[in-house]
């Protein structure tokens, strides 16, 4: 007899967390996931690979990951106890969320923002309040979200900057304002390393007290395939949110490869400056094609063709092998595309200019 099992309802009421695998033959630009379009140089793979050959498989990680910590720590510019790594950035997000708003508190989303927030929300048992962005260039409304947090002094604000899947960021003196306002705030800076140094957030973590940082090497460092993601908090908050994070949850070979990125990291800085000038140079084309364009700070950008459409765009570009995100419900007559290579950037703006002439 089939028993009753008990799902909880905010679980079993979710969709689960989905990437649509539509493969058209052949693909030619990939231009849908932010992924980096460079891979990480070979000589890079060769040393990771040789150090991996050198260690002991059969052993747990280093407890505490200290060692990674301490690269990242450098990298970063901060101290080591301010680091908590995850197995992707999202690990730790979620952490987070546990620690501060699981079990019944309030995350505050600014919608249209990361699709996963809801999901990461349910599994931490948090309920979510929303702040939409405003405008053609979705901007964060700064004075409602002050409203909401005042209103609610215990919701929890999660801040996406740059935001996937707009590309805008939010400016530190709010964020500083935001934190004044709020017990704590999260910041997922996934994408900052393509934005302006002054939209790292990082100056606020020990400025406020209260203000969490997260960050990923699967873009900038191109290395999505390995799970690397990491959290600078206070020492005091990093301490309480390493408590919902499992032991050993960095492997040895992304240990080993983010020590490996972070150590030599001009080759990423010099392909991240590349997709900024491509990014730059693909969004005038669009603008002056007469596409919306929002402002973008990441390697992607929030487009809507000219004369609407979207859907449609989407599927003419599929059907010739650019792949690039319709983000349906949350942003309706809006792509977002990732910045690719020169050539592949090039055959985007071609078929999107064809796609367009044809849906309009
Ligand atoms: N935050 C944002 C805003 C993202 O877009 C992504 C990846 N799509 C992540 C976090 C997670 O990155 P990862 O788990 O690869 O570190």
């Amino acid at each position: 007899m089939k028993k009753d099992v008990p799902v909880r309802p905010e679980i079993r009421a979710l969709r689960p967390y989905s990437l649509v695998p539509e493969t058209p033959v052949p693909v030619k630009a990939k231009l849908d996931f932010n992924e980096s379009p460079y891979d990480v140089p070979d000589e890079i793979k060769r040393r990771v690979a040789s150090r991996l050959l050198a260690r002991r498989w059969a052993l747990y990680p280093e407890f505490g990951a200290g060692r990674l910590r301490r690269a990242i720590a450098t990298s970063a510019g901060r101290s080591p106890e301010e680091i908590l790594v995850g197995n992707g950035s999202g690990e730790v997000v979620l952490a987070a969320l546990s620690v501060f708003a699981g079990g019944g508190g309030t995350v505050l989303l600014t919608p249209p923002t990361f699709s996963l927030y809801p999901q990461l929300a349910a599994i931490a048992g948090a309920r979510i309040a929303e702040v939409p962005l405003v405008g053609d260039d979705f901007a964060l409304d700064e004075e409602a979200l002050l409203a909401a947090v005042r209103a609610n002094p215990r919701a929890i604000p999660l801040v996406c900057s740059p935001n996937n899947p707009t590309g805008g960021t939010a400016r530190r003196e709010f964020l500083r304002r935001l934190a004044d306002a709020a017990p704590v705030v999260l910041v997922d800076q996934a994408y900052v390393d393509f934005a302006p140094g002054e939209a790292s957030a990082l100056p606020l973590v020990s400025e406020c007290g209260n203000v969490v940082v997260f960050r990923t090497l699967s873009k900038a460092f191109s290395a999505a395939g390995f799970r690397i993601g990491y959290a600078v908090a206070p020492p005091d908050l990093a301490h309480e949110i390493g408590k919902a994070i499992l032991p050993f949850n960095v492997d040895l070979a992304s240990e080993e490869l983010a020590v490996a990125l972070l150590e030599d990291p001009a080759p990423a800085r010099a392909r991240v400056a590349e997709i900024v000038a491509e990014r730059e140079r693909v969004i005038e084309r669009l603008r002056a094609f007469g596409a919306k364009v929002a402002p973008a700070a990441g390697n992607f950008f929030f487009v809507a063709p000219p004369g609407g459409g979207a859907e449609a765009v989407r599927t003419a570009l599929l059907r010739r092998g650019v792949l690039v995100r319709d983000l349906g419900g949350s942003a309706p007559g809006r792509l977002r595309v990732s910045v690719g290579r020169r050539e592949e950037n090039d055959l985007f703006l071609a078929e999107f200019s064809r796609a367009v002439k044809e849906a309009t």
